[in-house]
């Protein structure tokens, strides 16, 4: 075991000699209160160690011992509904054990190693099994059913196992390794961070992830397994675009990660997540998250191991089949930490600070994203789905976050301080935003809610880009030189705005939206553009049209129940016949 000493101190950075036998990404204990740290260079016996906890009250000439292990977190029965720290250190049991001030270097295990569960084997003794297959299951909560699968690298023969009632370390059976050795099988088991869990293959995405947001399934979907960002400035509507996704994604498990932003946020999601009742299981949201806060009051250097952490809990569920989200608010807040560090190890800086290193340390997260087959003989799938918001100054993308995250994200979704300002929400440009997963997805969309779906996802877009380009003309010379036909555009992009893609995150009637009544909404609107168009044809006048009384209607039309509007929206065409014919 390495131990060294302290000799100098920088922050979150603590340089340590007398390391020799130490290994890169080692997890260290440092000085008396045993402080928790990774060493993230080394050089001959010198290692620099970034350090999880406040570093004040260290001293050089403190000990430091290397543990010998990487970071690791612990994966099993009783993560869902937790809330842990950037090292997986469960907050609530911390703040049990020690008060709000966290005391430093505490030791508290991640899984509750008391809380017995009701085991259910379904291998048989004498059953040959290798990584990935399921020995088992615990009913961790009311919608998940957490598979025991035997680790990555592992492969033997069935000693015993028993169904009962165990705690996450006792052992629940055998295994006998195919040297003849023997595995002992427990519910939980361990994983370093830092490594991608295994999986048989990675397959195309081209399945939606339905999140109810209007603007975004319809004009901009991301797919099950895809990656997606959203950049946007302070107040733009980052984090409610995030809670959104967290509560409506029609996926199995959300990991969501607040990383270095306001603790308050978090503290949102703890009291709004358990009252909000999934449409999908009629259970609690909670049933089915997992969150891991390292907000601003929290360690700066934590924050990349926050983002490893969730990953690698996203990953283990997955492997079990499920379809999970990794949501992570905000990984502009990881950059500065990891450029804070590179500035403390004196590291050669790249653009604006940011260690060289910064796009593949993203491209590492995010390629950890994926629709795959999982390891195990069934052959079962599960996804993991990665979204990030981007939090550039001022809301200028040309910095470096922002142009690294682009690079790699198939799903742009950019938030605009203009729009936030004119209160559109969600705030997403539609002119600078985009989805590469479009024409992947077509196929889906027209084969579960309509053949026309991706013509009329492009017209949305025609109309929008349309109306861009009559603002300018109408700047210059004015709206009453345009044609009917163009205003009748302005009045239709208006509509698709205001009454599609404005949405209320806060009212229960605005805040999730089906596809099926997506679509009706939209063929509504083009509905009135046609008919309007049919009236111009016969000499009607452009400004009733637009005055018309059933345009307001149209504009509440997005508030009608999931169980009426299809007969809402009947009532409303004829409506619209009515009102057209009458002028
Ligand atoms: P950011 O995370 O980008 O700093 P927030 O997500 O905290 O911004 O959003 C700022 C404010 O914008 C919210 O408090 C809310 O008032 C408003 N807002 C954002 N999105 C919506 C929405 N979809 N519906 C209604 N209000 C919204
Ligand atoms: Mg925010």
């Amino acid at each position: 075991m390495a131990e060294g000493k302290i000799i100098k101190i920088s922050g979150p950075l603590v340089i340590a000699e007398g390391m020799r036998e130490a290994n890169m990404f080692d997890v260290v204990r440092v000085g008396r209160d045993r402080l928790i740290g990774e060493i993230i260079e080394m050089h001959g016996d010198r290692a620099s160690i970034q350090v999880y906890e406040e570093t004040a009250g260290l001293g050089r000439g403190d000990e430091v011992i290397s543990t010998n292990s990487p970071l690791c977190v612990e994966l099993g029965p009783g993560l869902i509904k937790n809330i842990y720290d950037g090292i997986q250190r469960p907050l609530e049991k911390m703040r049990q054990a020690a008060g709000d001030n966290i005391s430093k270097g505490i030791d508290i295990p991640a899984l509750d190693h008391e809380k017995k569960w009701e085991f259910v084997a379904t291998a048989k003794v004498g059953d040959k099994v290798s990584e990935g297959d399921v020995l088992g299951y615990v009913d961790e909560t009311d919608v998940i059913r957490h598979k025991i699968m035997v680790p990555p690298g592992i492969s033997g023969k069935v000693d015993y196992l028993l169904s009962g009632k165990y705690n996450v370390t006792e052992k629940v059976g055998e295994l006998k390794l195919d040297g003849g050795k023997k595995y002992p099988l427990a519910l939980a088991q361990q994983w370093p961070v830092r490594k991608a869990r295994p999986y048989a293959e990675k397959l195309p995405p081209k399945v939606p992830m339905i999140t109810g947001q209007r603007i975004i399934d319809t004009l901009f979907p991301i797919a099950i397994g895809g990656t997606a960002c959203v950049p946007g400035p302070f107040g733009s509507g980052k984090t409610v675009v995030q809670h959104q996704l967290a509560k409506w994604s029609n996926v199995d498990l959300v990991v969501y990660i607040g990383c270095g932003e306001r603790g308050n946020e978090m503290t949102d999601v703890l009291r709004e997540f358990p009252e909000i009742i999934d449409p999908r299981t009629g259970k609690s949201l909670m049933e089915r998250t997992v969150l891991i806060a390292n907000t601003s009051d929290m360690p700066v250097a934590a924050r990349e191991a926050s983002i490893y952490t969730g990953i690698t809990i996203a990953e283990y569920f997955r492997d079990m089949g499920l379809s999970v989200a990794v949501i992570a608010d905000s990984t502009s807040r990881w950059a500065e930490a990891l450029r804070e560090m590179s500035g403390r190890l004196e590291e050669m800086p790249g653009d604006e600070g940011y260690p060289a290193y910064l796009t593949s340390r993203l491209a590492q997260f995010y390629e950890r994203a994926g629709d795959v087959t999982c390891l195990g003989s069934d052959g079962r799938r599960g996804s993991l789905t990665a979204i990030g918001a981007v939090s550039p100054p001022g809301g200028d993308i040309s910095e470096p976050v922002s142009q690294a995250t682009l690079r790699i994200v198939k799903v742009f979704w950019g938030l605009d301080a203009s729009l936030a300002y004119k209160r559109h929400f969600p705030a997403i440009n539609w002119l600078t935003s985009y989805s590469l997963y479009k024409d992947r997805l077509e196929g889906w969309y027209s084969e579960n809610i309509d053949g026309s779906w991706s013509t009329v996802s492009n017209e949305i877009a025609k109309i929008l880009q349309n109306e861009a380009e009559l603002e300018e003309i109408v700047k210059l010379v004015g709206v009453d030189a345009l044609s009917p036909s163009d205003r009748l555009i302005l009045e239709a992009a208006r509509s698709i705005r205001e009454d599609f893609l404005q949405q209320n995150a806060f009212t229960s009637e605005d805040s999730y939206t089906s596809l099926g009544k997506q679509y009706a909404l939209v063929k509504l609107i083009f509905y009135f553009r046609d008919r309007a168009a049919e009236a111009l044809d016969r000499g009607a006048d452009i400004e009733k049209i637009s005055d018309l009384p059933v345009r307001e209607k149209i504009g509440r039309a997005k508030e009608v129940d999931e169980n009426e509007y299809a007969n809402k929206y009947a009532a409303l065409r004829g409506e619209i016949d009515r009102e057209l014919a009458s002028i």
